[in-house]
């Protein structure tokens, strides 16, 4: 068991009761209780997601909260979010309460649902934030595109602190950004594509820094793809601003050179960027300079992302394959401790979003993962729970698959698949 929010990392027995974790102790009397037996697995606090859009309304050929859920559930996710960029937009209290109340009917995994930062997220008018608070959105963003509009998001920070909730940015500066399909380096000069260079990042980031500061406002930067970024929010941590950051899984794994060929599978924004950018997120997440991991789960279908490079959209899925990816390529291979990506991916998520999980303590709803860290498989698109089978890691292998599920002390996945309703 290991519980990086209490320290602790042994073999205990659990005791759940009524949903709740009541107990973590060395040999509790299995009589009259229901035993799963997790000996050889381990047992995490249940992962949490920081960035998952459920596509639901609007793009229900995509994915839909209910399908998502299941991807999730398969994953080892017990909490994900669902990004507002659905048609129409999460930008009042109205569709805030439908992909509740979509959640609801899943009855899977937590979904914790965004809303917008500017009505229908173009960047002209603030939404109606305290309403979607009221309504239960844990933050704010207008996520598939920055705010432009410098008042704007310095006004929408002061509104957020008012409530408690972060401004998640995707921070890209649109006009270095324009018509850019990858990386602006050696990849995208040898397929002849325009490239979207690091500035479009850092650009953006420095003034939303700067804001931030101004504002008072806590600012959580989304998907983090650059080493100039990395040392740009180390800074600002020194300095003792409100910011933190997450990574993906594909940032921290692939390079540009992932897109040579016309690779749509790995055709993301922002885009995978270069070798030593790689190194330096893996070594920001390391030391704590990147706060998470969050998939940027971006489900599409097979048609959009078989036609041509050019018109392919942005994106790739990742519920299912995040926790695997990473336990083997930086736990086993020693650049990132066990408990640390535990941290990253569960205690930590749930702290930037302000909810009571990402901890087995006494008390704690029962949310958790049982992960097998022994037995090697094969990710393999076409068995995704997920609508969306877009990803560039299709037949690698991997240690640390999820096998095991649980909200609130109920089984929602066993064995990679769905067990609950
Ligand atoms: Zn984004």
């Amino acid at each position: 068991m290991i519980d990086p929010s209490q320290g602790m990392h042994g073999q205990f027995d659990l005791l759940i009761r009524d949903g709740f974790v009541a107990e973590i102790a060395s040999g509790i009397d299995p009589a009259g209780k229901t035993v799963i037996d997790a000996l050889g697995l381990l047992v995490v606090p249940g992962l949490i997601d920081l960035h998952t859009h459920l596509r639901e309304p609007g793009g229900e050929h995509k994915e839909t909260v209910l399908t998502g859920c299941r991807a999730a559930a398969a994953g080892g996710y017990t909490g994900i979010t669902a990004l507002p960029n659905t048609n129409p937009v999460m930008d009042d209290w109205r569709t805030i309460n439908y992909v509740n109340m979509l959640a609801e009917q899943a009855d899977l995994v937590r979904v914790w649902p965004v809303g917008a930062v500017s009505k229908g997220s173009a960047g002209r008018e603030m939404a109606e934030i305290g309403a979607m608070v009221r309504a239960g959105a844990k933050a704010v963003t207008d996520d598939g595109r920055g705010v432009i509009d410098a008042r704007l998001l310095k006004n929408a920070f002061l509104c957020c602190k008012q409530f408690g909730i972060p401004l998640m940015e995707h921070c890209e500066e649109e006009s270095l950004a324009r018509d850019g399909q990858l990386h602006e380096g050696l990849v995208a000069a040898k397929l002849g594509l325009p490239g979207i260079p690091v500035s479009a990042e850092t650009v953006m980031l420095a003034r939303d820094l700067l804001l931030a500061e101004e504002s008072g406002g806590r600012l959580h930067i989304m998907h983090v793809s650059t080493a100039k970024a990395v040392e740009m929010i180390r800074q600002a941590k020194e300095a003792g601003l409100h910011v933190t950051a997450e990574v993906t899984p594909h940032h921290l794994l692939l390079t540009e050179e992932a897109v040579d060929g016309f690779n749509s599978l790995a055709k993301m924004k922002p885009p995978l960027r270069t070798a030593a950018d790689v190194e330096a997120l893996r070594l920001g997440l390391s030391d704590g300079t990147i706060d998470a991991v969050a998939t940027d789960h971006a489900p599409h279908t097979e048609a959009e992302k078989a036609g041509d490079f050019q018109s392919a959209p942005f994106g790739i899925v990742g519920l299912e394959t995040a926790f695997p990816l990473l336990y083997t390529h930086l736990v086993m291979r020693g650049l990132l401790s066990l408990d640390q990506l535990i941290d990253r991916m569960s205690c930590r998520p749930a702290t930037i979003l302000g909810v009571p999980h990402g901890s087995l303590k006494t008390g704690y709803a029962a949310d958790l993962t049982l992960i097998d860290v022994t037995n090697e498989r094969v990710i393999d698109r076409q068995a995704f729970l997920s609508k969306g089978k877009n990803t560039p890691f299709d037949g690698w292998p991997v240690f640390g698959v999820p096998m095991l599920t649980m909200v609130a002390g109920r089984v929602i996945m066993r064995n990679g698949t769905i067990v609950a309703n």
